[in-house]
């Protein structure tokens, strides 16, 4: 049977860059299950869909063909048979995400491919809904979060480190908004499991996450 870590939790917490390190470490797949919904979003904003649309984006989801490939160890993301990894971690990409997300025929087309991968490789899968709906029987399950100013300074320094321009206010009330939705949505909403372990990554630099996550890693093993 595969070993399978689920980690939910807001915007900014961390999820990726501590998921992406421990999956390294510990000889697991990572899977970012966010970029899934984010190309799902970009497919709807490039064919001019309104992403708040809730029918049109239900029709047209079907032309949207997902897969994931691993490259070197990672994740990468096509779209119709195109590399669409360098496309999707823009904030409109982002914020258009979480309206799509909200969709059940979205959910539903994507936590089929989840459940495929996790059945078949021992993986760590980062999103909001992972221990909740799509992994319940995972060994492990954690809910990674921070408060959302340290968030948004995260994000900030992540896209400023890229070169992008951006406003540290906007990109929290940003998240905020973002985190409302995802929290408030019918289908599968943003909630720790209860069997889920919380980290509460505010204070603790990233070796540190890493380290905890790591230690709970071999304790269920
Ligand atoms: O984690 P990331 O910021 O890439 O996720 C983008 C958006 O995708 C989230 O705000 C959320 O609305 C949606 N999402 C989701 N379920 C997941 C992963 C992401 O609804 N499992």
């Amino acid at each position: 049977m595969s070993f399978n870590v689920a980690i939910d939790g807001p915007a900014g917490a961390g999820k990726s860059t501590i998921a992406k390190a421990v999956a390294k470490r510990m000889g697991y797949i990572y899977v970012d299950t966010g970029a899934m919904y984010r190309a799902m979003a970009l497919y709807m904003l490039r064919n001019g869909v309104d992403p708040a649309d809730t029918e049109a984006v239900a029709e047209r989801c079907g032309g949207a063909d997902i897969t994931i490939r691993y490259e070197d160890g990672v994740q990468v993301v096509f779209l119709n048979g195109e590399n669409v990894n360098a496309f999707l971690r823009t904030e409109e990409v982002g914020n258009a995400t979480s309206v799509v997300s909200v969709i059940p025929r979205v959910r539903k087309k994507l936590v089929e491919l989840q459940q495929a991968l996790a059945a078949e490789n021992d993986c760590l899968m980062d999103g909001r809904d992972i221990g909740t709906c799509v992994l319940p029987n995972a060994q492990l399950k954690i809910y990674l979060t921070a408060d959302s100013g340290v968030r948004a300074k995260r994000r900030y320094d992540e896209l400023k480190a890229k070169g992008q321009e951006c406003d540290l206010k906007k990109i929290q009330a940003d998240i905020e908004e973002r985190d409302y939705r995802d929290m408030h949505r019918e289908t599968s909403p943003l909630r720790q499991a209860e069997d889920a372990v919380l980290v509460d990554t505010s204070k603790m630099s990233i070796e540190e996450v890493i380290e905890r996550i790591m230690e709970l890693c071999r304790e269920r093993q």
